[in-house]
């Protein structure tokens, strides 16, 4: 296993029993009091699963990660062309018709969506302008060759519900606090500098992207009512709520918009649309009524989250209405993994049809070997590296799902496959792993990694890797010239999220990792040492 080379081969520094449990203490003090927190797993009831009424710090390392300042750097200014491509992609609904119906023939899911666009194509849309709250993933990776300069690696790209931004400015908050405090022992490495960590304004920068939707639908759709109102659509018992907490606090203090919750389930009792598709909610509370004008989707991008016939109208509904949709429909297909293994195929000439003139060549410097499974040359390629024992072990299996828990990893792959019909495989792609190099660090967990356990402390440390994302929001059209499409791209913070070395998932709201932030160093200091 590849580790930091001598330089920081003392990060993090070995502490006593003592000294630890008091930067602990320190951190879940601090981390409490800036609202780092989720709510702990739902208790049993006589009224059935209730989730406590406090809350507890969310995982987090005790110290920042290292990370490569070149690879940060290029992953915030390679994110506008980034969100750029995503909102062409978007647009070019005939090309999305060239790849959805045949993944909607063997997934469910994925015909769901695309009934929605297909019942709304001719006439039913309403919006032309689009909102995407994206978070670009990637993993360092590091060339076994000596004196290879470590690279960024796309894990995935999230055009739905991207979370953590909320908790991602305050973990960089966290972990400047307790180096400022001195809580960090005197013998930290010398990586451990002030100006070596950065700040995540992930919560602000997420919050202004909602607010220039907000602020495009009073310009461009005349409202028809004097109050409005964004409405996030959000999943019932949702346990990382301040997370999307701090987004909704940033909207009402900073840009003065009521921000009001509704989930799948109960949206369409407190909506309806007017007979020009305006949407027009009805406070439960007060009976006060609003224009909405941002529809922000923290829910709906997973099948469970659609129990009934009744939760597909409420989403077609939606898509129906005048409200700008953060994602639509369209948007969320489009962050489909299929599509990131069709932009990835060696010779796929569609990147530079999407980004003619802009940074093609440093987006494709980010992408993972990729693979179809379906009866394509490159699908055969991908087939036979999959069913192979020794070749599957470098790969992950990917099915056309968000959220964490879903994929296949290495040696699972082959038994996988074969136990499925040979024309169900198309609904996956076969992704290189990326083999960040280890580091150690201190996760500090107090949610129970499962269901069920309560609320119990875990202080643990050992090897681990880390994942960053780089958030990024884009207002785009659907109509008109690709020229003036776009109308606003911003770069929107990071999250660094950490997990231990054997652990194939890394989704924090899983169980999995726990939140971090970079402490950036030189390209140097990674190396394959012992
Ligand atoms: P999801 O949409 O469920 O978040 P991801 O593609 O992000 O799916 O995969 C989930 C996790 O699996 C990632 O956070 C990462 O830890 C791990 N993973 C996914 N793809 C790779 C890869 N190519 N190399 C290494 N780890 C990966
Ligand atoms: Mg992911």
């Amino acid at each position: 296993m590849m580790a930091y080379v001598k330089e920081f081969a003392d990060y993090p520094p070995e502490i006593s029993q003592q000294q630890q449990d008091f930067a602990v203490g320190q951190l879940k003090n601090y981390a409490l009091s800036v609202g780092f927190t989720v709510k702990p797993f739902a208790v049993q009831t006589d009224d059935g699963p209730k989730l406590p009424e406090g809350a507890v710090p969310a995982p987090i390392t005790l110290y920042p990660s290292l990370f490569p300042k070149s690879c940060f750097e290029e992953a915030l200014d390679i994110q506008q062309s980034y969100n750029t491509l995503y909102a062409n992609i978007t647009r070019d609904t005939a090309w999305l018709e060239d790849i959805v119906p045949q993944l909607a023939k063997i997934d469910d899911f994925v015909e769901n969506l695309w009934n929605i666009h297909l019942q709304l194509k001719d006439g039913g849309y309403t919006q032309p302008l689009t909102l995407g709250l994206f978070r670009s993933d990637y993993m360092v990776h590091l060339d076994k060759t000596p004196g290879s300069k470590p690279q960024i690696r796309q894990v995935e790209f999230n055009t739905i519900a991207s979370s953590f931004g909320g908790l991602s400015t305050r973990a960089a908050q966290i972990h400047r606090y307790l180096l400022t405090n001195n809580i960090y022992p005197s013998t930290s490495s010398s990586a451990l500098s002030p100006d070596a960590l950065a700040p995540s304004d992930a919560a602000a920068g997420l919050a202004h992207g909602l607010a220039n939707g907000h602020k495009a639908y009073l310009s461009h759709t005349k409202p028809t009512m004097e109050d409005t109102c964004i409405l996030f659509i959000v999943q019932p018992s949702e346990r990382n709520i301040f997370d999307q907490q701090h987004i909704e606090n940033e909207l009402v203090n900073t840009h003065s918009i009521p921000v009001f919750r509704s989930t799948l389930a109960t949206v369409l009792t407190q909506t309806h649309l007017t007979d020009t598709s305006v949407l027009i909610y009805t406070h439960p509370s007060t009976q006060r009524k609003y224009e909405v004008t941002l529809l922000y989707y923290r829910a709906g991008y997973a099948p469970t989250e659609y129990t009934s016939p009744a939760d597909w109208t409420a989403r077609l509904t939606l898509e129906r209405s005048r409200a700008i949709k953060c994602p639509t429909v369209l948007l969320q297909l489009a962050g489909m993994k299929k599509v990131q293994q069709v932009l990835a195929l060696p010779d796929s000439p569609h990147l530079q049809r999407f980004l003619p003139n802009a940074d093609t060549e440093r987006l494709r410097n980010t992408f993972a070997l990729m693979y179809p499974l379906d009866s394509t040359p490159s699908g055969k390629e991908g087939q036979a590296i999959a069913l192979n024992e020794a070749t599957a072990k470098g790969y992950v299996l990917k099915p056309q799902r968000e959220g964490g828990g879903n994929n296949i990893y290495r040696s699972d792959i082959p038994a996988f496959l074969k136990e499925r019909p040979e024309s169900e495989w198309g609904a996956y792609v076969l992704m290189q792993m990326i083999e960040p190099p280890a580091q150690r660090n201190t996760i500090v967990r107090m949610t129970a990694a499962k269901e069920g356990q309560g609320v119990v402390g875990v202080v643990e440390t050992g090897g681990v890797i880390c994942e960053l994302g780089i958030y990024g929001t884009c207002l785009f059209s659907m109509a008109g010239q690709t020229a003036g499409a776009v109308q606003s791209n911003e770069v929107a913070g990071y999250l660094l999220r950490t997990k231990g070395d054997t652990s194939s998932e890394g989704g924090v709201a899983a169980g999995f990792g726990a939140l971090d932030s970079v402490c950036l160093v030189g390209d140097d200091a990674l190396g394959a040492g012992s």
